[in-house]
Parts: structure tokens; sequence; C-alpha cells
């Protein structure tokens, strides 16, 4: 089953404390599409100026992308730069130019329109619900969000996660969005908002799951050298609704905990090198490994 996802596509600059590099392929859609095309076949939707490189269509072609989704504006894409901090968890943004992205409203091409799993990946939540509602019925959608659309469209994201099955945010999200300090309480809380589901991502530290009266925690696979942390929360959703779009027909607990060492076994790949670099070149073999890897970690007791 194909999976919908509507996000940015950018183009980024990227600090850390011992590199920089430009003019790398980012934003929310290019990490979470690809991370989702090792499961299931993607329908991508964004916006993209003159500037962007025509070999990425190409390539998304190769990995069963569909960009008839993408549109071509006239102006530059959209471009991002960060810096990391010494911890490679904390980020500044240093600049964001909107260029094509200030106008863009997301328009579903008609065979888009009855895909069945959704993946509002981090936009606007007013765009996000816009393309809901050209939608017919989805049996299943996630949304990511940011603290931007906390702190400045905190009405259209309440609207939004009414429409919601899984809600996928970070730490420091779900504290600020519920005014909690415990992440349980909050995980709790997050889903009387309207999501069925809620992962809260804790970077380096793992990820928890919320059900109706189910809990699952998964840890994070132990790297040792992280490159650029950027896109990682983006790649770890595209694992986690690509999995669950290309593998179950009705979404229980069980999948989705699947899908949760699945997400973060991409997004421990996608920080081994800057932008797109490690999940261009990945396979499935070194996913399947790693998830055997992510099994024998969390089995308590070992059989002598
Ligand atoms: P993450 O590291 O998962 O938070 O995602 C980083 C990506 O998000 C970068 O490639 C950026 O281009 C993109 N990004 C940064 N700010 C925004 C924004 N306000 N809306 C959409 N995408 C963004």
């Amino acid at each position: 089953m194909s999976l919908l996802i509507v996000g940015s596509i950018a183009i980024d600059t990227v600090k850390t404390p011992v590199e920089e590099h430009s003019n790398l392929l980012g934003g929310s859609a290019s990490y979470a599409a690809l991370g989702a095309s090792f499961f299931s076949p993607v329908r991508l939707v964004g916006v993209v100026g003159n500037d962007f490189p025509e070999s990425e269509f190409q390539f998304w072609k190769s990995r069963k992308i569909d960009s008839e989704g993408v549109q071509r504006a006239n102006g530059k894409t959209f471009r991002w730069s960060g810096e990391y901090s010494w911890d490679l968890n904390t980020r500044e943004t240093r600049s964001i130019a909107l260029n094509v992205f200030e106008h863009f409203k997301p328009a579903l091409p008609k065979s888009y329109r009855q895909t069945d799993f959704v993946l509002l990946a981090n936009i606007a939540p007013s765009l996000q619900s816009h393309v809901l509602d050209q939608m017919e019925r989805p049996r299943f959608v996630v949304a990511d969000t940011m603290d931007l659309w906390i702190e400045t469209a905190r009405s259209d994201l309440d609207a939004l996660l009414r429409r919601v099955d899984l809600l996928i945010l970070n730490d420091s999200e779900a504290r600020e969005i519920t005014k909690e300090t415990s992440l349980i309480k909050a995980g709790r809380r997050i889903r009387k908002m309207g999501p069925h589901y809620v992962a809260i991502k804790k970077g380096e530290h793992g990820a928890l799951l919320f059900g109706e009266d189910e809990y699952f925690s998964c840890g994070a696979y132990p790297l040792e050298d992280i490159h650029d942390p950027t896109g990682a929360g983006d790649t770890f959703a595209g694992g986690m609704a690509g999995y669950l779009a290309g593998t179950v027909k009705k979404v229980h607990f069980n999948d989705l905990r699947k899908s949760m060492i699945y997400g973060s076994v991409l997004a421990s790949f996608c920080v081994e090198a800057f932008s797109l670099e490690r999940l261009r070149k990945l396979s499935m073999e070194d996913i399947a490994q790693r998830y055997e890897t992510f099994k024998l970690m969390s089995q308590f007791e070992v059989p002598i």
C-alpha cells in the first residue's frame, strides 16, 4: 500500500562543531520519503524552485517515490541553516529563507486522493489539514510537528490533532504542548487532545509509545560516530509510517511497536553522514541487521 507524504523540501546548510556543509538536500519530506521508501511506495507532495537539482527527481523515480505531487514554482527552493552544539542534541536555526515555500498550497493530484496511509511531515499545521481536506477518508494518519507551531499556530495544531491517529513529537515539544514535566503524563494528555497513539522521541535516549492502555519504550542504537543529526526525526517518522503502510492492513499496537524499532533503525543510519548520503546507500540487509541487533539489545533474560 502507498504512503502519501507532505512536508518541506529544502536546501540546507549544516554546521556541527567539527564540520560545515552547504547546498545539502534536506527538508522534512525529503528525509521522510527516503526513509519510508524502504517499506512502501511513496506519493510525495511539496514544492521546489528552479534551483532544485533535476537529478533528485530521477533519484526519487528510482526509489518508487512518485513526485507528481511536487510543484515546481518560479523562484528559489526553501533554504534552512542550522548549527549544532557539542552534544549534537541541541541546535539553533541560523537562518530560514522561505522562498517558494512562502506561497505553498499543497494540491493533491487526483491519483493521490485515495491513499490509505498519510504522513504529514513537519510543515505548518494549516497546510497539513489542507492535505487531509483533499483526501477521501485515509485509514491511518501520522503527523509530525515542531516547537514553532506549538508557539505560533496553536489553534491550527489543536484542530489538526483531532484528525490524527499517531502524533510524533520530541520530548521538549511534548512538555511544551502539555505543560507537564513528566513525559508519561504528557503522552497521556496528548492522547486526550485527539491522537489515538503518541510517539515521543528522546534523541539519543530512545522513544516512548502510548496507546489506550498500552505503553512501549525503546532504546536508541548506540552509535559511536554521529556526523549530522539533521533529519533524524523525519527519517524516524518516515520509517514508522512506511513500515505501517507497507506491511499492515489494520494497525494494532504491536505493529506500532515494530514500526518504532524500524523508525529508530533508519534514524540511526541517517545521522551517520551529512544530509541524505547514508540513506541513499542503505540496503534492506543493513536495515535487517540493525533491527536484529535492536532485538538482542532489548532482551533482558538471555538463555545461558
Ligand atoms: P529535523 O532534524 O528532523 O528537525 O529536520 C530537519 C529538516 O527540517 C531540515 O532539513 C530543514 O530543511 C527542515 N526544516 C527546518 N525548519 C523547518 C520549518 N519551519 N518547516 C519545515 N521544515 C523545516
